[in-house]
Order: structure tokens, then C-alpha cells, then sequence
């Protein structure tokens, strides 16, 4: 069952569906199948039968056809960052950097199908031995909304290169951009019922997907308590899991960096994509002696900050969604309710459609303050004096994703780089993440990493074969 390749587009078995919203507007622009476990089910043994032949496909060949998805996705990507922008609500340039960076991640698996190598060896008195990798079969893929495009690539990518078939669930507000893209795939030649998407709520479709006993791995990313309930409903299936779940990261800025640098630095990163970004630089962390200057900068830097939709020349669009709107609003409420910092700037929504909030800095912010994430435009700084102080802040959470430390002092980048608790750490920037980079987290951010070389044992499994001598 592939049921962006319906007809309709808009059928499942269910034979009911669920509205897409612009969040700059809160118009309905389009709906698309609540699908149900009788479609997961369908999906399952389409792709049960698709991956045993994508399996045999050679990796040239593999190749050749990821590298034509990547073109087909350049050749449309003013289109497919519309679309984005319209369900996701980010300005079209971040929008488009994102459809660029999908292109990119399936040329970066395009590159790695001949690399999928085991291991072989000698054993005297036992054999030869030789380990090889083999696909896992059925993989699910649960994308989340604030990075829809991207997160898909990066597991259907991984995914497809290892041979196996994928089925996707994208999030019920940003679903369009990843049918797009699934159909691009089988455009550039992945075979019908390999490349599979099952649209509809995630706890019916996605919760169908984690149950399923043929799908043998499911990379989830999404929030820490749905990543705890797919761990729980898995279990009894025994599948493998990829679980790239919220982040909370530190963006430290000592005494000695580049406070300009910084600033602008925490600026573009904490409001890219409205903050909805897993790491984005959640928890500014600034030494005491140049924190006000540090607080200054920002906020003029932030008033300058274009508001309104993702399809006019803005820096930042709206949230996603009401709800997401509703939880900043609520957590900045309780901040400075709280005495737990005070707002320098922003701190409301926008009156009338669309789910705005306003660019908003926070000073002089308490740590435990922020101790959940907060996944909205809000940057909190956080003065400290100490760099081993800062380094507890940044551990401080149960989270550990990204962190970045801003400084011109190699030792101190190497030592607050190899303290902190986290999947990465940037040195003077934050936020970057091209494939070739294995990304995850570590604590309450998940396991499992994604991209660079990780990837091959997420997707595959040893067989270990022992040749007698
Ligand atoms: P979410 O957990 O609500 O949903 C994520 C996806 O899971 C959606 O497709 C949803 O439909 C599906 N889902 C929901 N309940 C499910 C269930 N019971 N079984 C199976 N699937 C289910 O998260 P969200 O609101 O879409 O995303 C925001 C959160 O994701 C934030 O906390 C953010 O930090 C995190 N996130 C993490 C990363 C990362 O790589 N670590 C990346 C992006 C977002």
C-alpha cells in the first residue's frame, strides 16, 4: 500500500481523513488519509515483497538511483519549499536550505550503498570467519513536524542505502512536503513498496507502525514522552530503535569569545525555524563579565528580527501550531511569574490568525528555570562565573543532545567539549549538521545515532559465517 501512489492521494482504508493548516493562517489547505493498522498492515506487505528485490538491487545501481532522487528534489525545490513553508509555517529560505539538505542527504547515502563492507578474518583452529551486513527488512520511519523534509531523508536515506524498504508516518501538521518526496523517490527509481507512507495520527498509524511484527526497526524522532511510550509498545515485537527525542542544549560563551560573533551566532540559531528545532541553542549560558553587553546585542539584534508569513521576506514565521504557541506562551509566563528571569524583549503572542509569538530574550534566568525544553523563539541567558559552573549548568538537565562552546582558547573548547554530556558539541557555531556528521543524543534525548558511518548499524545486522578450514 502506497498511498501517496492511490490515485486520490487522499483514500485509506479508514475512509476518513485529517485537515492540513497554514500556520500563518489557519486556513485548511489540504487533508490526507487517517490511516489506520489495515493500512500499516497493507504497507507492511507491500513493502515485505518490494525489499527483497531492493535488496538485490546493486549498489551502483542503488546509487545511481539516490542520486537521481536528489536531482529530482533540486530540480523542484522552489515548489517542494512552498509546500513546506505553507504546512510548516518557516520562512521559503529556511524552507528551501531544507529541501537543499534533504537533496544533499540522499547524495550523501548515494555515496555510501558500496561501503556496507563486514569484516573477515583468519582463525586458526576454527575457520575463516567472514561477518557480513544484512538489511533488517521493513523499517518505519515517525517524522515530526518541525523538520519534516530533512528527518524523512535522513531515514529513508539510510534506510534505502542498506537495502532496506521504508514506511514513513510524517506528523499530521506536516505531512504534504514528505508524500512529495516519497514520490519523488519512486520517480527515481526506488520500486513501488519500498518507499511507503502511511499518513494519519500517531497514535493510530504510528502507534500501528511500532506494534507491527514485520517491521523490524523504527527510527522514531519526536518528543521524550512519545519516544518513551513507542520504546514501551515495541518491546514486545523486539524491533530495533533509533530514538532521537528533545534536546535542551547549552550554548556557552566565555569570557574570552568573540561576543559579537556569539551573539549573532545564538541569534540566528535560536530563532531559526521559530526555535523548533531539537538543537537548537536553548539555554544561553554567558559569563557574568560580559553578559550585559552579550544581553544588549541580542535584543537589538532580536528587534530587528521581520515577523509574518514564511511566504513574505521574513526572518521568522509563525509556530506550527496552536498548541506548540500555547506551551512557549505558558512556560514564559511561569519564568517571570516565578522571578526566574525577566523579559528584555518580546514575551506575547501576535493577536489574530496564525500561531506568532513574538521574538523573545529573557535575562538573568535561573537554571532550573529551564530545565525542560522550551521549543519556541525564546532565548534565556543565563549568567555564570565559573567555567566548571558552566559546565554543570549544561549538564544540568536530563537532556543531552548538542552544546556549543564560544571561545578563542583551543584548551578551553577541548575541555568544555570533552565535559559536557552530549551527542555534539560545536566550537563557534552551533546547529551544524551535514549528513556526513553521526548525529543523536545521549540521557533523555534518546539512542541510536543517525547519518555519517552510525547509520550502517542502525539499518543492518551481522551475520557472522564461519568457514571450516
Ligand atoms: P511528537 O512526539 O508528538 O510526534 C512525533 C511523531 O510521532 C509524529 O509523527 C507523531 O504523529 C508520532 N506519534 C505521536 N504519538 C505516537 C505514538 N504513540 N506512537 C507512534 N508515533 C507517535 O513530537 P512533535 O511534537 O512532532 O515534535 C516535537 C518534539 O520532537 C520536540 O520535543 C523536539 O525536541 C523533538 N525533536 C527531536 C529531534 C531529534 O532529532 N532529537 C528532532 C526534531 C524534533
Amino acid at each position: 500500500m502506497q498511498m501517496f501512489l492511490d490515485g486520490t492521494g487522499h483514500d485509506s482504508l479508514s475512509g476518513s481523513s485529517i485537515p492540513v493548516y497554514n500556520p500563518a493562517t489557519g486556513e485548511v489547505i489540504d487533508t490526507v488519509p487517517a490511516g489506520n493498522a489495515d493500512d500499516v498492515a497493507a504497507a507492511v506487505t507491500a513493502a515485505e515483497i518490494a525489499q527483497k528485490k531492493w535488496e538485490q538491487v546493486s549498489p551502483a545501481d542503488k546509487s545511481r538511483i539516490l542520486i537521481a532522487a536528489g536531482a529530482l528534489i533540486r530540480s523542484e525545490a522552489d515548489a517542494l519549499a512552498t509546500l513546506l513553508t505553507t504546512e510548516q509555517g518557516k520562512p521559503f529560505r529556511e524552507a528551501k536550505d531544507e529541501i537543499l539538505g534533504t537533496a544533499h542527504v540522499f547524495e550523501f547515502y548515494a555515496s555510501m550503498t558500496g561501503t556496507l563492507q563486514g569484516d573477515a578474518a583468519v582463525l586458526p583452529k576454527y575457520g575463516y570467519m567472514n561477518v557480513v551486513r544484512k538489511p533488517l527488512g521493513v523499517c518505519g520511519a515517525i517524522v515530526p513536524w518541525n523538520m519534516p523534509a530533512i528527518i524523512f531523508g535522513w531515514k529513508a536515506g539510510a534506510a534505502l542505502a542498506c537495502g532496506n524498504a521504508v514506511i514513513a508516518k510524517p506528523s499530521e501538521t506536516a505531512p504534504l512536503t514528505v508524500l512529495r518526496l516519497a514520490e519523488l523517490l519512486v520517480k527515481a527509481g526506488v520500486p513501488g513498496g519500498a518507499m511507503n507512507v502511511v499518513t494519519g495520527s500517531g497514535t493510530v498509524a504510528g502507534d500501528a507502525i511500532v506494534r507491527s511484527t514485520g517491521i523490524r526497526h523504527v527510527s522514531f524522532t519526536g518528543s521524550v514522552a512519545t519516544g518513551r511510550s513507542v520504546a514501551l509498545a515495541a518491546a514486545p515485537t523486539l524491533k530495533k530503535l533509533t530514538l532521537e527525542l528533545g534536546g535542551n542544549d547549552a550554548f556557552i560563551v566565555t569570557a574570552d569569545a568573540d561576543i559579537d560573533a556569539a551573539v549573532a551566532g545564538a541569534v540566528r540559531n535560536r530563532f531559526y525555524n521559530c526555535g523548533q528545532v531539537c538543537t537548537s541553542a536553548k539555554r544561553i549560558l554567558v559569563d557574568a563579565v560580559c553578559a550585559d553587553e552579550f544581553v544588549r546585542k541580542a535584543k537589538d539584534a532580536i528587534e530587528k528580527l521581520v515577523v509574518g508569513s514564511g511566504l513574505e521576506k521574513v526572518n521568522m514565521g509563525p509556530l506550527n501550531n496552536p498548541g506548540q504557541r500555547d506551551a512557549v506562551a505558558a512556560a514564559v509566563d511561569r519564568i517571570v511569574s516565578e522571578d526566574c528571569g525577566k523579559i528584555i524583549c518580546g514575551g506575547k503572542k501576535k493577536e489574530g490568525a496564525g500561531n506568532f509569538y513574538a521574538p523573545t530574550l529573557l535575562a538573568d534566568v535561573s537554571p532550573d528555570a529551564v530545565s525542560e525544553e522550551i521549543f519556541g523563539p525564546v532565548m534565556p541567558v543565563i549568567p555564570f562565573t565559573t567555567l566548571d559552573e558552566a559546565v554543570e549548568i549544561a549538564n544540568g538537565t536530563p537532556y543531552g543532545l548538542g552544546a556549543s562552546v564560544w571561545t578563542k582558547n583551543l584548551k578551553t573548547a577541548y575541555t568544555v567539549a570533552d565535559q559536557i554530556r552530549s551527542g555534539v558539541v560545536w566550537v563557534n557555531r552551533h546547529l551544524i549538521l551535514p549528513p556526513e556528521i553521526p548525529f543523536g543524543g545521549t540521557g533523555n534525548s534518546g539512542y541510536g545515532r543517525e547519518n555519517g558511518r552510525e547509520f550502517i548499524y542502525e539499518y543492518t545486522e551481522p551475520k557472522s559465517i564461519l568457514l571450516g578450514l
